[in-house]
């Protein structure tokens, strides 16, 4: 169980943000997951206590229907680059969230991301690393 309960909003339910709300869930935080489609949240956890919200993420009020303001964290992963960036600002400088981390998959986004000061994961940088390390590892070991 967590030390220190933060309350995390998951913005997209997919892939990502359902693996994250499940996790956290599980490990004692306070989750909020949002997503335009209710559909979405059949993949979270059976463990999952949390609380769903269904809607656009990029319409304000949702965001404030979710309390994005009272939140210590907020991971946009919804399928879009551009609505993560925008979710991620929204969350930071309109609602006084504390801190928010998009996905981004597009590398050559990340940069400017982080210079409208958004912290960035990017699945494409990570998986291009990892790849990197497993091949030059097996080059090492003289086979794959
Ligand atoms: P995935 O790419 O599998 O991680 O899934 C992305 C998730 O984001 C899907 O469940 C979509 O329904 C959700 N999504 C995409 N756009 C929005 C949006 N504007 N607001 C809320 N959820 C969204």
């Amino acid at each position: 169980m967590a030390k220190h309960r933060l309350t995390v909003v998951v913005v997209g339910c997919g892939r990502l943000g359902s693996l994250v709300a499940s996790r956290l869930s599980e490990a004692g935080h306070s989750v909020v997951v949002v997503d335009a489609n209710p559909d979405a949240f059949g993949a979270l956890g059976r463990t999952f206590s949390g609380f769903t919200i269904t809607g656009d993420a990029a319409e304000l009020a949702v965001l404030e229907r979710a309390e994005v303001g009272r939140a210590d964290l907020l991971v946009a992963a919804t399928s879009l680059d551009t609505v993560n960036l925008m979710v991620t600002q929204a969350a930071i400088h309109v609602l006084g969230c504390r801190s928010a981390i998009a996905r981004v998959f597009d590398p050559r986004r990340e940069a400017t991301y982080r210079q409208l000061g958004v912290e960035t994961i990017c699945p494409t940088t990570l998986a291009a690393a990892e790849l990197f390390e497993r091949v030059t590892a097996a080059g090492r070991e003289g086979g794959a």
